[in-house]
C-alpha cells in the first residue's frame, strides 16, 4: 500500500489536533473540517487547510458522511483519520471511504459489524471463549419476558442498550417494583440517543473495576496488547480520570487478560489500535464489556508508560507496514490523566461554555496537556464540554498523583467554570490516593469531593496520605531491602527509575 500523504481529520477540538501533530511529525499534509460554530477554533487554525462542512449540529456537519468524503476529494486526501466519537465507529463510513479510494485510518468495517452493537459482540466473545458479563445476548422483545429472565437472575440488573454508548440507555433496577418503569426509560433513551430501542439485560456487578487492556494488530494478524489502563473513576458511567498501570492488577492477572484481550481481537480480525474493556470483580474475576474500535479518549496514559506514539502506528498499520513488536513492552513508571470539563460541578455538572478570558495552562517535567482551546476561544454549547486532558508521568503512583495535583494546581481558566477542583478533590481522596477505588467511587463520595474546598478533608486527605505511605514503605521495606524502604525521600539513594522498574515486576 502506498504511503499516505494528506489526512482529513473528520472531528474536531483536542483529537483533531492530536492526530495533526503526529501527521506533521510524519511529514503528513493535515486538512480540517470544521462547522459553522468552529470557525475560529484551534484544530482548524493547527490544520495545513480547512474545509467547512456545515452548520453547527453535528448531525449536519461532522456526522454527514458525503460532507466529509466530498471535503476529501477536493482536499486532495488521501486518508481519514476518524478520532474518536463522530464516525470513528460507523461500519458505512468505513466503507464509504472505501468505494471512494480513500484509507481509512482504523479497523476494517467487518470489525466493526461485529463489536459494534453489544448483544452482538457479546454473542462473537461468547464463540470466541472470552468471559462475558452474565446476561442474554439478544435484545428482549418484551417487558414480560425481560421480567421472566430478571426472576430467574435476580436483582440487581443493568438494562441496556444493545446500540449504546457514552452511557447512554443504561439503567440498574434493583426491585420489580421499578422494573416497568426502568425498562420503558432505557427504552425511550436507547431510541432518542441510537435510534434503536433495543434493549437487552446483564447482571449488575456490585463495585466493579473498569479495567480495559489497549490491543493493537497490523493487517497480517499479529495481534499485541499494550497493557491495561484503569478508568473506575467515572460520573454517570463515564471517565473522569484514568491511570496505568492499574493499582488492582497484579503481573499474573494482567498477563491473562492481556491474552483474552488478544484473542477477542484476533476473533473479529482486528487491524490497528483498539480496546477492550472488562469489569474486574471484588474477586477478581473480570469479564468482558465491549470493545471500542477506535482510539480512545483515554489513549495517552498507555503512551506515557509504552513511550509509544500511539497516532503513529494507526498510520503505519493503515499504510501496511509491519507491527514492529511482538509483546507488550513492560510499562515504565505510572501515568495519570483527567478530563478538564467546562462544566459546573456545583450545579450538577452542567456545561458552562462561553469565552475564555484568561488561561494559563501546566507545564514542567512530563506534563502533557491535550488541549483544544485558547485564550479568547469561545466554548460553544453544541459539542462535548471537554476542554482538555492532562496527563502526566512519574516513576511511581505516588509521585504521578502529586505530580497531577501540582499540575492542576497550575491550571488557570478564566471566564468559564470548569471541573479542575473537583478533579484536585479527586486527586486528594484517601480512596483514590490509596488506589483500590471501584465504579462507585465518586458516586458514593460526591459530597464530600463537591465539599472539597472544606479545610477538614484536605487534612484528612493529607493524613490518610502520609499514613498510607508510611504503611507502603513499611510493607516494601520487608520485600526490598536493597531498595531503603520507601520511594520518596527514604529511597536509600536508589534512582526513582531503578526503584519504578524494580517495583513493577
Ligand atoms: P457505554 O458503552 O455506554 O460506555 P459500557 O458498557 O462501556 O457502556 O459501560 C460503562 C460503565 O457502566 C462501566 O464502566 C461500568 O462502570 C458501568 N457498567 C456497565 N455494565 C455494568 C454491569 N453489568 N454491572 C455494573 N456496572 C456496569
Amino acid at each position: 500500500m502506498p504511503k499516505i500523504r494528506k489526512v482529513l481529520v473528520a472531528n474536531r477540538g483536542e483529537i483533531a489536533i492530536r492526530v495533526m501533530r503526529t501527521c506533521k511529525e510524519l511529514g503528513i499534509a493535515t486538512v480540517a473540517v470544521y462547522s459553522e460554530a468552529d470557525r475560529s477554533a484551534l484544530h482548524v487554525r493547527t490544520a495545513d487547510q480547512a474545509i467547512f462542512v456545515g452548520p453547527p449540529p453535528s448531525r449536519e456537519s461532522y456526522l454527514v458522511q458525503q460532507r466529509i468524503l466530498d471535503a476529501a476529494k477536493q482536499a486532495g486526501a488521501d486518508a481519514i483519520h476518524p478520532g474518536y466519537g463522530f464516525l470513528s465507529e460507523n461500519a458505512a463510513f468505513v466503507r464509504a471511504c472505501e468505494a471512494e479510494g480513500l484509507t481509512f485510518i482504523g479497523p476494517p468495517a467487518s470489525a466493526m459489524d461485529s463489536m459494534g452493537e453489544k448483544t452482538r459482540a457479546r454473542a462473537n466473545m461468547i464463540k470466541a471463549g472470552v468471559p462475558v458479563v452474565p446476561g442474554t445476548t439478544e435484545p428482549i422483545p418484551s417487558v414480560e419476558e425481560a421480567r421472566a429472565y430478571v426472576e430467574k437472575i435476580g436483582f440487581p440488573v443493568m438494562l441496556k442498550a444493545a446500540g449504546g454508548g457514552g452511557g447512554k440507555g443504561m439503567r440498574k433496577v434493583e426491585r420489580m417494583e421499578d422494573f416497568e418503569s426502568s425498562w420503558r426509560a432505557a427504552k425511550s433513551e436507547a431510541l432518542n440517543a441510537f435510534g434503536n430501542d433495543a434493549v437487552y439485560i446483564e447482571k449488575y456487578l456490585e463495585k466493579p473495576h473498569h479495567v480495559e487492556i489497549q490491543v493493537f494488530a497490523d493487517q497480517y494478524g499479529n495481534t499485541i496488547h499494550l497493557n491495561e489502563r484503569e478508568c473506575s473513576a467515572q460520573r454517570r458511567h463515564q471517565k473522569v480520570v484514568e491511570e496505568t498501570p492499574s493499582p488492582i492488577l497484579s503481573p499474573e492477572l494482567r498477563a491473562k487478560m492481556g491474552e483474552v484481550a488478544v484473542k477477542a481481537a484476533k476473533a473479529v480480525n482486528y487491524v490497528g489500535a483498539g480496546t477492550v474493556e472488562f469489569l474486574v470483580d471484588v474477586h477478581r474475576n473480570f469479564y468482558f464489556l465491549e470493545m471500542n474500535t477506535r482510539l480512545q479518549v483515554e489513549h495517552p496514559v498507555t503512551e506515557w508508560v509504552t513511550g509509544l506514539d500511539l497516532v503513529a502506528m494507526q498510520i503505519k498499520a493503515a499504510e501496511g507496514e509491519k507491527l514492529g513488536l511482538t509483546e507488550a513492552p513492560t510499562p515504565r513508571g505510572h501515568s495519570i490523566e483527567v478530563r478538564v470539563y467546562a462544566e459546573d460541578p456545583s450545579r450538577n455538572f452542567m456545561p458552562s461554555p462561553g469565552k475564555i478570558t484568561y488561561l494559563r495552562v501546566p507545564g514542567g517535567p512530563n506534563v502533557r496537556d491535550d488541549s483544544g482551546v485558547f485564550p479568547g476561544y469561545t466554548v460553544p454549547n453544541v459539542y462535548d464540554p471537554m476542554i482538555s486532558k492532562l496527563s502526566v508521568w512519574a516513576p511511581t503512583r505516588r509521585e504521578a498523583i502529586a505530580r497531577t495535583q501540582r499540575a492542576l494546581s497550575e491550571y488557570v481558566v478564566k471566564g468559564i467554570t470548569t471541573n479542575i477542583r473537583y478533579l484536585k478533590a479527586i486527586l486528594a481522596h484517601p480512596e483514590f490516593i490509596e488506589g483500590d477505588y471501584d465504579t462507585s467511587f465518586l458516586t458514593r463520595q460526591h459530597d464530600a469531593l463537591l465539599g472539597a474546598e472544606d479545610p477538614k478533608l484536605s487534612e484528612m486527605a493529607l493524613l490518610a496520605s502520609v499514613v498510607h505511605t508510611y504503611q507502603k514503605d513499611q510493607k516494601r521495606a520487608k520485600t526490598l531491602p536493597a531498595a531503603g524502604g520507601g520511594q520518596g525521600g527514604g529511597n536509600g539513594g536508589v534512582s526513582p527509575w531503578k526503584l519504578a522498574l524494580r517495583t513493577r515486576r
